[in-house]
């Protein structure tokens, strides 16, 4: 019935200036010692907390902060530390189970949910034992603390329970029937303990983050839920609790939760808009609290106030009390417009990043309390997209595309065009980047050396790679991808309707923040984008050169996309823009084009209800961009996974001549999952590991070839690393692929036979 306060469900961590960054790196390098690192953590955390006061939020977060990831420092919190990390303490543990230590690998990295932002993933088995690792000095307490002594009242924010169990994986010596969510009664107990020390240090609130309810849950898992809350809210002593979620609709969720004895619960308008009405079909929650999460928290844009007004307007009427907030923490986008001088004013008007988000859940929070007039100025300062009636007009008139020929008489013109042998040997498309290239990029983005000089420069790599190459003897050569700073942003960079930041970093995993472009109107491409570097390489090489392409989905993936139109409408203008640059790359003689698209399965819906959909129109785009030219020119992709899963069958729909795939670390396995899935185009199964340092042996490439051949036939079976090499040095890239050459040589002669 009533509002009275506003907040956000977290905020970012990394500083106006990556100052988190800049000191974890510099602490790692043994240039700053422990204290000073905790003194720059106090500093960023004061920030945040007098900022979000100074807005005006109502209630202010904190345990938001993390020096790597929040659900690492869940792990620590609960003492889930795997034995090998037991000899070390403190930060040394902590960051070692980030990263790994000496003979110590690190807990596996994923992403959380579909973000772009990733986590440490728990490593739980039967012995694992929760506890209380710092029972007087635990992160919650110890932030609330600080903010305390600071005038700051805040409510912790920790990952809820089930959320935790449901992101960890069994360790790898746990039994094949153990699941982490056996340890959920365990687990409870520890939060029992938490909350009840909180609420001795005075903590009002504590929010336990479950977005897990956004994806598909089964009973057991909803009754898990309703478990952990019950036995959280029948605590005698304990903060008010808020479960948030996020990310989707929560479904079966919201009545499970409705009936236990939580104070509030958060829902995401947003991404789940269908949560208003699930609340009304309960009946709303009269005595209860909706933290209304209307405005977007992962995404660039303005908010629609009046449309976020009319949602909450109708929740007063479901709810005892309404908070307004962000959708989700505030970690996935930038900081703040303020330090973005040059983003064109259209475009600018549009936006909306951290600082300025904020600004509209108090403003929301005011339009409530004293009417809407508050939000007139808001709505008036909004612009419209940038409409392109040309770009419409011929997607319109290509409609799905032609498909390309029958895969067989695509092959036998490849075969006449191309005259490569069975077994083809060739790399993923970057070379090393080795200190000069990045140095003459910096330079010359910096203004201190010339085009002309720059160009030399990479010419000049493009020459000593093309020339590695065919010293070694691959049979399709790369350029090397010298001029590209990101596979994303270098495409991005050369669109209309694309924007750079200066400053728009967000945090990926730990130290790792990237400036994700932004997709704010419709695409064009003002003129060809790779043609002049992948035709020079040509003319360095007898070989055929492979030109480089990033595909229309992983440019949407990692890239903050409009919201004014489906995905799958920006998707095609993105996939028209790369059509027309393969043909321009077909007409200059290049007759195998690579159109990478490692972000496929990381697209797919968290929900299995909605991936058929998403499904069909990321394939349509693939082919609207690729099903354009001849059929003697071969069409590669390229995946950095080799467990499909959910999008196996999306593979073979994309109806590329080559996939290339991770393998080297699933012992080819997949070849044969591929072949069940249907699939009967060239497939080149990683032969060996670019993620690691090592050297493969030209022998164990051999090994790989041999069994990758029982699952499919010679003449469709490329040999290639499984990802790029620009992340490796020369050092190990030269041996290794002279060994590959070797091993693809061996097998070959082995088949004459
Ligand atoms: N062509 C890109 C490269 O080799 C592909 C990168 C990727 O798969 N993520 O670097
Ligand atoms: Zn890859």
């Amino acid at each position: 019935m009533t509002t009275k306060t506003t907040t956000v469900l977290g905020y970012p961590r990394i500083g106006p200036d990556r100052e988190l960054k800049r000191a974890t790196e510099s602490y790692w390098a043994g240039r700053l010692d422990a204290a000073a690192l905790h003194e720059t953590a106090a500093d960023l955390r004061r920030g945040v907390w007098e900022e979000l006061r100074d807005a005006g939020v109502g209630q202010i977060p904190s345990n938001t902060f993390s020096f790597y990831d929040h659900v690492l420092d869940t792990s620590v919190l609960v003492d889930a530390v795997p034995g090998r990390f037991r000899h070390l303490d403190g930060l040394d543990a902590y960051f070692a189970m980030a990263r790994g230590a000496a003979g110590v690998p690190a807990l596996e990295m994923t992403k959380w949910f579909d973000t772009n932002y990733h986590y440490l993933v728990p490593e739980l088995g039967p012995d694992t034992r929760f506890r209380l690792a710092d029972p007087a000095g635990f992160k919650p307490l110890a932030e609330y603390r600080e903010a305390k002594a600071l005038g700051v009242e805040t409510r912790p924010v920790l990952v809820g329970p089930l959320t935790y169990l449901l992101l960890a994986k069994p360790a790898p010596d746990a039994p094949a029937d153990f699941r982490p969510l056996d340890l959920l009664d365990a687990l409870v107990e520890v939060y029992a303990e938490i909350l009840e020390r909180l609420a001795g240090a005075g903590v009002q609130w504590v929010q336990l983050d479950e977005p897990a309810l956004a994806a598909d849950r089964t009973d057991a898992e909803l009754a898990a839920l309703r478990r952990v809350y019950d036995r959280l809210g029948e605590l005698a002593a304990r903060p008010r609790l808020l479960v948030a979620t996020y990310f989707g609709e929560i479904g079966g969720a919201l009545p499970v939760l409705a009936a236990t004895r939580v104070e509030a619960i958060g829902l995401d308008f947003v991404a789940g808009p269908g949560n208003l009405e699930a609340l009304a079909g309960i009946g709303g929650l009269p005595r209860r609290t909706v933290v209304a999460g209307l405005v977007d928290g992962r995404n660039v844009w303005r908010a629609d106030l009046r449309g976020a007004l009319s949602t909450a307007a109708a929740l007063l009427g479901l709810a005892g009390e309404v908070v307004p907030a962000t959708s989700c923490s505030l970690l996935h986008v930038p900081i703040s417009l303020d330090a973005e001088p040059d983003l064109e004013p259209d475009v600018r008007a549009r936006l909306a990043f951290a600082r300025e988000k904020t600004a509209e859940v108090v403003l929301l929070g005011r339009a409530l309390a004293e009417g809407q007039e508050v939000i007139a100025g808001h709505a008036a300062a909004t612009a419209a997209p940038r409409v392109d009636n040309r770009v419409r007009a011929r997607l319109d008139a290509l409609g799905a595309g032609t498909p390309r020929a029958s895969r067989e008489a695509r092959a036998a013109a490849q075969r006449r065009s191309l005259g490569l042998p069975v077994l083809a040997t060739t790399t993923i498309g970057s070379f090393p980047q080795t200190d000069d290239v990045r140095k003459a990029r910096a330079a010359h983005r910096a203004g201190r050396i010339g085009v002309e000089e720059y160009e030399a420069a990479m010419r000049a790599e493009i020459d000593r790679v093309i020339a590695l190459q065919e010293d070694i003897g691959l049979d399709v050569l790369v350029h090397g991808e010298p001029e590209r700073n990101d596979m994303v942003q270098y495409f991005a960079e050369q669109l209309d309707g694309y924007a750079a930041t200066v400053n728009g970093w967000v945090q990926s995993y730990g130290t790792r923040c990237v400036r994700p472009p932004i997709l704010h109107g419709d695409v064009t491409r003002p003129e060809p984008m790779t043609v002049r570097w992948t035709t020079y390489a040509q003319s360095r090489g007898r070989r055929p050169v492979k030109g480089m392409l990033t595909g229309p989905v992983t440019m949407l993936a990692w890239s903050f996309v409009r919201d004014d139109q489906p995905l799958a409408d920006t998707a095609r203008q993105v996939a028209l823009a790369l059509r027309d640059e393969i043909r321009d790359l077909e007409s200059a003689g290049i007759g195998v084009i690579q159109v990478d698209e490692p972000a496929l399965r990381e697209l797919l819906p968290l929900r299995a209800a909605d991936r058929a959909a998403y499904l069909d129109w990321a394939v349509g785009a693939f082919r609207l961009a690729t099903s354009g030219v001849a059929d003697g020119t071969q069409i590669h992709t390229h995946m950095c996974y080799s467990e499909f899963g959910d999008v196996i069958g999306a593979i073979g729909d994309l109806d590329a001549d080559v996939t290339s795939v991770e393998a080297a670390r699933s012992h080819m396995e997949l070849v044969d999952d591929l072949r069940r899935a249907g699939y009967a185009a060239g497939i080149g199964p990683g032969v060996y590991d670019i993620h690691s340092p090592r050297v493969p042996s030209a022998d164990e490439m051999t090994g790989a070839l041999h069994r990758a051949l029982r699952a499919v036939p010679a003449d469709r079976l490329w040999v290639n690393p499984d990802c790029g090499l620009k992340t490796r040095g020369y050092a190990e890239v030269e041996p290794a692929l002279r060994n590959m050459v070797e091993a693809a040589g061996r097998v070959r002669a082995a088949l004459d036979d």
